[in-house]
């Protein structure tokens, strides 16, 4: 319902739910302006040209292309994509030793039991710390029953999978959950939000999918949005700058980050269950080093067809991914969530070389020197706060809906972690801007 037809809607943020909402109303005839705080569209998409290739700096992966549309888009578009699936892994253990077949059965099978019973969870009260659930289930004793009988393993060997097994499920917190094992739901594992299908990744940016979508779009950039005062039938969008934009109505997508930190001012105040709400949801950091070298020095004749190595050191997985087909240069990208992230942001790109090449040299008796190493910040991003959202303790899909609820038929909320399938994700985001203006 317009409550003034000489006053466009406003969409607040630029990522794809911001463009998704705002191409949607536009195709109902509806007037739309997206206002903007950064000097580019894309938000938490985010391709930058560093040297002579692009390099995604926020998501990169369509995850599952079976009925994403995200993957519509990419068809209408034809924009080039390839396939990067990273399921095909290998371990190194702790002592420099790879996991033989037999040992990386084992492993893989024992976690995908586990989480199975993650997904199964059906006392989530009883468990309501995953770090908790993981424990009580590996220490049990149906699962050295399962163990015992599946690969008759002897006591060490039970005790040595365990401590894999704990420590890889903290690098699961990590990535996709940005955060960390102690801070995650039981049930994280319950709602994942991927699609089926191959995963795909974009040599020329995601930024495809964006340019695509924002065309015909008024967006205008480096607005920062500062208060929303709703207290009369126009709506006033007051910038940092002193500008000041009329709506009938707003769609605020900023990331939940954003809220958290109180960055925009809402008058009259959102409800105190609005403000719970949004402090309960969890938002994590994410972020990824890129190490550039002149020679892919961790390839090996056995393992040409292998991009994602693990590396177990001490109480910690590290993770890479060779991305060197992608960017024409043997190129790693590393990744970090929750505490290691916010390290990663907080520390010089040496100093976390040094740290990494410690895990390499278990493995790896010459390391080169990088050409290159570059890593993303999102937590300190102003506009971002962090990465993406996660199922935190205590999580219940109520604050969701909560914090989804329109006010007054003139504020509406949108933004991937408003997602109901795929928070977190792109096509998450993308589906909460099409069910805003469902609500609109
Ligand atoms: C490192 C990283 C890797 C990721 N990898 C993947 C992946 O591989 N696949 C996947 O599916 N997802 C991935 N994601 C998640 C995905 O990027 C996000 O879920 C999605 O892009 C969020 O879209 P959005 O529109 O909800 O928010 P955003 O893209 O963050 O858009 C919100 C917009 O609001 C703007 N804004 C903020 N404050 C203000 C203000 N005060 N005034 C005006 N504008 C403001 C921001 O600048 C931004 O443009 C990743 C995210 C990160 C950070």
């Amino acid at each position: 319902m317009i409550k003034n037809k000489q006053a466009p809607i406003i969409v607040i943020g630029a990522g794809i739910a911001g463009l998704t909402a705002a191409s949607e109303l536009q195709k109902q005839g509806k007037s739309v302006v997206v206002l903007e705080a950064r000097d580019r569209l894309g938000g938490r998409i985010f391709s930058q040209k560093i040297g002579h290739e692009v390099y995604d700096l926020g998501a990169s992966w369509i995850h599952g292309i079976e009925a994403n549309p995200i993957w519509s888009i990419v068809q209408q578009n034809q924009i080039q994509t390839t396939v990067f699936n990273y399921n095909e892994s290998i371990y190194y253990q702790s002592n420099g030793q790879l996991l033989d077949s037999t040992g990386k059965l084992i492993f893989e099978q024992s976690l995908d039991d586990l989480l199975h019973q993650f997904k199964e969870i059906d006392q989530p009260e009883r468990y309501r710390h995953a770090l908790h659930a993981l424990e009580t289930w590996l220490n049990g004793q149906e699962f050295l029953d399962h163990i015992n009988n599946q690969f008759h393993l002897d006591k060490n060997a039970v005790i040595k999978l365990q401590k894999m097994l704990l420590d890889f499920f903290n690098l699961l917190a990590e990535d996709p959950c940005a955060s960390d094992l102690a801070h995650l739901s039981a049930e994280f594992w319950k709602n994942e939000g991927f699609y089926p299908g191959d995963e795909v990744i974009f040599p020329q940016g995601y930024v495809q999918v964006i340019d695509s979508l924002s065309k015909n779009i008024t967006v205008l950039t480096n607005k920062v949005v500062e208060c929303i005062d709703y207290s009369q039938d126009i709506i006033q969008v007051l910038t940092v700058d002193g500008e000041k934009f009329s709506a009938s109505q707003v769609v605020i997508t900023v990331p939940l980050g954003v809220l958290k930190k109180y960055h925009i001012q809402f008058l009259p105040d959102l409800s105190q269950q609005k403000k719970q709400a949004i402090q309960s949801l969890g938002f994590g950091t994410f972020n990824k080093l890129f190490v550039r070298f002149n020679e892919c020095f961790w390839k090996s004749a056995e393992y040409e067809q292998i991009n994602n190595v693990y590396i177990h050191n001490q109480h910690r997985w590290l993770n890479f991914l060779d991305m060197s087909e992608i960017y024409h240069q043997p190129t790693l990208l590393f990744l970090f969530g929750g505490a290691s992230a916010t390290w990663l942001e907080n520390v010089s790109c040496d100093v976390v070389w040094q740290e990494i090449k410690q895990s390499l040299e278990l493995i790896f008796d010459e390391i080169p020197q990088p050409i290159q190493l570059f890593k993303t910040e999102w937590g300190n991003d102003p506009f971002s706060e962090g990465s993406f959202s996660y199922q935190a303790v205590g999580h219940t899909s109520d604050q969701v809906g909560i914090l989804k609820q329109p006010i007054q038929g003139k504020l509406f909320f949108a933004g991937e972690h408003l997602a109901s399938f795929g928070a977190g994700t792109v096509h998450g985001a993308y589906e909460s801007g099409l069910d805003v203006v469902k609500s609109m």
